[in-house]
């Protein structure tokens, strides 16, 4: 078989499992009782609220999306001009030595490219006092997430070259098994490894609380080893929980903030949403979901370069890396609409879950405005920005769900568990976020909620 004839096999296997996947175990249809009409944003916030999210995200909007612009503009000229093969062919060693090098050159260039309007967007953030972290602190964040980038990357990339030297003909085949295994165990290592990283956590001490999560956990039978306190706050403001491990590592984990700032009954509203991603095994559906993707990518990739032998060029050549890099990331932002969409879906279903497990819309609203005004969020964002990039619902759509469980018609018996689940790797920062993440980018993918 054809190198050619292979990687259409690859794209045609994995557009097959990820659709049968999707149709499967997305939540299309989450919302009991068909659309929502989201009611005026005036109702539930003073009109200083409404004005301040939305000044807040003109200009997040603005210097992300000058930032992504510069981004792939950069790429794009490492990637497809012949500055980028020029610059991989002076850099030492093998192929398996260039392969990284290559990788850490053209992201930590892309990285200080983009620091102006990440520093832009910090000052932002800053100014809105939804962060209370130091600069220094802030740079050492970015550090080790840059780090971890180029790390995950050049694994990626290394495994992808490898490959398409070892074997001319089948690569796309064997490499599009390769990633896909990489993107499920990185869903499985990712909160031992990475959360770790940016947090410490501790118990949460006997008490009410802990008690109550616990036996909502086993109502919804969900089993929690542990509920944890990660201490976020010295970081962002924002509120958080989120819920990771299989089995019996399974873990809550609530930021201080929440646990701090919101009463009992609002805490317990955000648990049972995280517990409802327990449930349907979100993280596990997401992440097959993402291994289908990535084999597809590998398989698009070989047909947009095909891997020919040795340094004769193709994916097997270590000059391509910056072409490769360049592709990955326009169709990262393609597939972006795709991902969140599937997200929001998933999102909506855990606080349809949330809302009948508690019985409590009035905490669910409540933790809806306090999240809103942490994050200081856009109470009406445009729809494309939301289509393209919301993982989650607009707060005032999930308002507009609460409305409708208090009025009693969200739960119709028996209609919550045809659909199983789906989780997403989303990394865009979500100031709408009830969040399983952080809505600062420096974490990356978390593949944990
Ligand atoms: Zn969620």
């Amino acid at each position: 078989m054809s190198a050619r004839r292979t990687s259409l096999a690859v794209v045609f296997t994995a557009l097959v499992v990820f659709v049968v996947l999707a149709l499967l175990w997305v939540p299309w249809d989450p919302v009991p009782g068909g659309t929502l009409s989201t009611p005026d944003p005036s109702r539930y916030f003073t009109e200083e609220e409404i004005q301040r999210g939305e000044d807040f995200a003109r200009w997040a909007r603005l210097w992300s999306w000058s930032s992504l612009a510069v981004s792939l503009v950069v790429l794009g000229f490492l990637g497809f001009g012949r500055a980028g093969r020029g610059l991989v062919a002076r850099l030492p060693g093998r192929w398996w030595i260039q392969v990284p090098l290559a990788v850490a050159v053209v992201e930590v260039g892309v990285r200080l490219v983009t620091l102006p309007f990440a520093v832009a967007l910090r000052r932002h953030v800053l100014d809105y006092g939804l962060s209370h972290q130091a600069w220094g602190a802030f740079a050492l964040d970015l550090a080790k997430s840059e780090a971890l980038d180029v790390g995950v990357t050049s694994l990626a990339l290394v495994v992808l070259v490898a490959c398409a030297r070892r074997w001319p003909r089948a690569w796309p085949a064997v490499a599009g098994g390769c990633v896909a295994v990489l993107v499920l165990l990185g869903s499985l290592v990712y909160p031992v490894v990475v959360e770790p990283m940016f947090n410490s956590f501790t118990p949460l001490p006997d008490g009410p609380l802990r008690t109550r999560i616990l036996d909502l956990a086993d109502r919804e039978g969900v089993d929690v080893d542990d509920v944890l306190v990660a201490d976020a706050s010295r970081r962002t403001t924002t509120l958080n929980a989120y819920v990771s491990g299989y089995g019996s590592t399974r873990r809550v984990v609530v930021y201080d903030n929440l646990v701090e700032d919101l009463g009992e009954d609002e805490t317990m509203s955000v648990v049972a949403h995280e517990l409802s991603h327990a449930k349907h095994q979100d993280v596990l559906v997401g992440s097959a979901l993402g291994a289908a993707g990535a084999a597809l990518g590998v398989g698009l990739l070989a047909l947009v370069i095909p891997g020919r032998r040795r340094d004769s060029g193709g994916v097997a050549d270590p000059r391509n890396v910056p072409r490769i890099l360049a592709l990955v990331a326009v169709a990262g932002l393609l597939a972006s609409p795709v991902q969140n969409g599937i997200s929001r879906r998933v999102e909506t279903r855990a606080d349809v879950d949330a809302l009948e497990a508690t019985g409590d819309p009035e905490a669910f609203v409540a933790v809806q405005q306090q999240l809103a005004r942490r994050s200081v969020a856009d109470l009406t964002p445009p729809a494309w920005s939301q289509a393209w990039f919301g993982s989650h619902p607009t707060t005032m759509s999930r308002i507009a769900l609460a409305e409708r469980a208090e009025a009693g018609s969200v739960l119709p018996a028996g209609g919550r568990t045809r659909h199983a689940l789906a989780g997403v790797l989303e990394d865009v920062p979500d100031v709408v976020a009830e969040g399983e993440h952080d809505d600062d980018d420096q974490r990356g993918d978390a593949g944990d909620e």
